[in-house]
């Protein structure tokens, strides 16, 4: 995919603008807080529709407005246009493809086909198990049809029981008020293991080869631990024989009723549901000296970002897969702490393996490490773009 122009209408401080982005990409070099992420954070709007940094959408909204809007023009020979607009005072978003406001967000996700690269991304590591089932929430709902309505329908069968288990706590409930949400909740949440299961399968070897490739030789893994199929703290350690294989949906249905009805009395008393995809973990674990361990607990700062690189390059190759054509990367001064060796050795894998439109941020001119081909470079000052 190649992002061809972005037109910015007061989306945090970038005012109104209009640019036109080469094939190959561009560098963006600034001083701090000029607004580098602000633009690749509007840019990758238009691929998600939310702030990739997590922020609320009124707080994209320039200071000193009520309204933002992006557009975008996406496509090498037929070009499609991607708009999206935030009214903070109505709290209502629009997004449009090719003037078609009729769409479903879900519909509209991943047009440009872009992945972000962030510092920020040794969080996806140093996080709780939440930081990465938003990882895969993301990666899946872009990239795999059917996930983001699954999700959707098993959060909302979650909180109906939850509130459930909340009004009988209270005294207010009965436990067949509980037991009316837990068809839904077993059907939705079975679907949504298995998506995940099946991605994390299928990927988790390229996962393993980034890590390797970049790191010179660690060998490094990505394994997907349901909540629903693995083992729970009061579950018994005898049921271990009887988990079912995460590709046979039936299996994962049957294995989450049988979960939820030992679980239930527990649940009463908490007045929360506890077993379910939405306790699910993603485990990144490093071998050193032999041993498989956790890198959450021990990797080392070099071994953490470059797990969270190894993730996101396993993204862009989903996208790559899903596509056929390369992702747009996002590089927000990303690479800047790796030792010398690690960061070349991302910039030759981007090289070979990516070869797509880059579009890269840099405080200054000498961090911009793509070597391998010369980028056009822009200047970024208080917000404006100087191409
Ligand atoms: P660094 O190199 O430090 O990462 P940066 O160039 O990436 O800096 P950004 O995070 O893109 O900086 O921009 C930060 C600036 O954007 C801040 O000065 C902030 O005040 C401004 N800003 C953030 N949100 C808004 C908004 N809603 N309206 C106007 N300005 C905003
Ligand atoms: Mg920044």
């Amino acid at each position: 995919m190649v992002l061809r122009a972005l037109e910015l209408r007061h989306f945090r401080n970038l005012g109104i603008q209009e640019l036109h982005f080469p094939p190959e990409g561009v560098a963006v070099v600034g001083d701090n807080a000029q607004g580098k992420t602000n633009l690749l954070e509007a840019i990758y709007y238009l691929e998600s529709f939310r702030s990739f940094r997590g922020a609320a959408d009124a707080e994209l909204t320039a200071f000193n407005q009520d309204v933002f809007h992006l557009r975008g023009e996406v496509g090498g020979g037929s070009v499609t246009t991607v708009a999206a607009g935030y009214d903070r005072r109505r709290k209502s978003k629009k997004v449009t493809v090719d003037g078609n406001d009729s769409l479903k967000l879900a519909a509209a996700l991943g047009s440009l086909g872009a992945v972000v690269f962030s510092p920020a991304d040794v969080q996806l590591v140093n996080g709780g198990p939440g930081a990465r089932r938003r990882f895969l929430d993301i990666v899946l709902s872009i990239n795999l049809p059917g996930y983001v309505a699954a999700l959707q329908d098993y959060r909302r069968w979650l909180a109906q029981r939850n509130s459930a288990l909340r009004a009988r706590a209270g005294g207010a409930g009965s436990a067949q008020s509980v037991r009316a949400w837990e068809g839904g909740l077993v059907e939705t949440g079975a679907t949504v293991t298995c998506m995940r299961a099946s991605w994390v399968s299928a990927w988790s070897e390229t996962y393993s080869e980034y890590h390797e490739a970049v790191s010179d030789g660690d060998s490094a893994t990505l394994v997907y631990r349901p909540n629903l199929v693995g083992a729970a703290a009061d579950e018994a350690r005898s049921d271990a024989g009887s988990r079912p294989d995460p590709h046979d949906e039936e299996g994962v249905r049957e294995h989450f009723r049988r979960r939820l009805d030992a679980a239930r009395e527990n649940d009463f008393r908490k007045g929360v549901t506890s077993v379910g995809p939405h306790r699910d973990e993603l485990l990144l674990t490093v071998a050193t000296r032999g041993r498989s361990l956790p890198l959450r607990t021990f990797g080392s700062g070099g071994q953490r970002r470059t797990a969270a690189l190894a993730l996101r390059l396993t993204e862009a190759a989903t996208i790559r897969r899903q596509r056929g054509t390369d992702p747009v990367l996002l590089v927000d001064d990303a690479f800047a702490e790796l030792d010398r060796g690690r960061s070349e050795r991302v910039m030759a894998l981007l090289e070979s393996d990516l070869s797509g439109q880059v579009i890269v941020t840099a405080p200054k001119e000498s961090d911009v490490k793509f070597t391998g081909r010369t980028l056009e470079r822009w200047r970024l000052h208080g917000g404006v773009i100087e191409a």
